[in-house]
């Protein structure tokens, strides 16, 4: 645990399920006072506040679609109203949509586009306006991806988002620093989440998929979590406008493995 999360008040996006919900969860561990964002899974937000409380923070559900301006605000708000203030806040909301370039619709590129890329930059603004306004220390966390280096075939609207994600964090790094406000991003590797469910489920896929990891396995959404953490404490002071991957070793070109090539 880190002692001066103790009472602090964070926002995570997308926190009804998966990464989210782990990073709301281990935040209420730290003590927090966190605003679980949802989209459409209130029942899954309520949870997860529940377990929140249930580790000793403080917990408020709230729906919002963060690819709109009222949906940041919202946030916000309820992070103020509820709690008093806003001191980390973390853009984790995120989608994707499989299809072969040339056959992609431009209303499939919009919908990824504007979660992945366009949630994170107002997720980012929003915070960033309540931070300079109130001169105060904060702390912004964009969840990347393994992807933000990787190319995906297939993936493309995804792995454009996710390379602009890491050019933004590390540009409003550099724009923020001398306010004392950090911004860094994870890039998780494959995390079994519901955003791999049915992917997972074939085994002849989940083989693949671990075959790309060196360490063999899987990762789970808590370790990302604990990433998170660390990065929302005074622990990572001095560290900004990075991308911490989380992926058992996944951008370590892990084809290399034997030595050959
Ligand atoms: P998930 O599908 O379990 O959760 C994504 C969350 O985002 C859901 O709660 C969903 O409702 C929410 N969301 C989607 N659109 C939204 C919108 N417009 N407004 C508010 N919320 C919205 O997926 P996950 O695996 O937990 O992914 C979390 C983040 O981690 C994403 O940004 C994803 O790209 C990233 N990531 C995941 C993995 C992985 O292997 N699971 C790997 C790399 C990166």
């Amino acid at each position: 645990m880190y002692s001066d999360l103790n009472g602090k008040v964070a926002v995570v996006t997308g926190g009804s399920k998966g990464i989210g919900n782990a990073i709301a969860k281990r935040f209420g561990n730290e003590h927090m006072s966190v605003v679980i964002n949802y989209h459409s899974d209130e029942a899954g937000a309520q949870k997860a506040a529940d377990a929140v409380e249930a580790e000793g923070g403080r917990a408020v559900i709230v729906q919002a679609d963060i690819s709109t301006e009222e949906g940041a605000e919202a946030l916000l708000k309820a992070a103020v109203d509820n709690f008093g203030g806003l001191d980390v806040w973390v853009n984790n909301a995120g989608m994707e949509i499989k299809s072969p370039t040339h056959e992609s619709t431009l209303d499939d590129w919009k919908k990824v586009t504007a979660v992945d890329q366009t949630g994170v930059f107002l997720g980012s603004k929003t915070a960033l306006n309540y931070f300079v306004a109130n001169q105060k220390k904060g702390n912004i966390i964009n969840m990347s991806s393994v992807h933000e280096q990787i190319p995906w075939p297939t993936f493309a609207s995804y792995a454009a988002a996710k390379g602009s994600v890491k050019l933004f964090t590390k540009t409003i790094a550099m724009e923020y620093a001398d306010r004392n406000i950090r911004v860094n991003g994870i890039g998780p590797g494959a995390i079994n989440t519901p955003i791999n469910a049915e992917k997972f489920a074939d085994k002849k896929q989940y083989d693949k998929t671990v075959s790309m990891v060196p360490m063999n396995r899987i990762g789970t959404p808590e370790e990302v979590a604990a990433g998170a953490a660390w990065l929302a404490s005074d622990e990572s002071s001095y560290v900004t406008g990075i991308t911490l991957f989380i992926d058992g070793g996944m951008t370590l070109y892990p084809a290399f493995k034997d030595g050959e090539g």
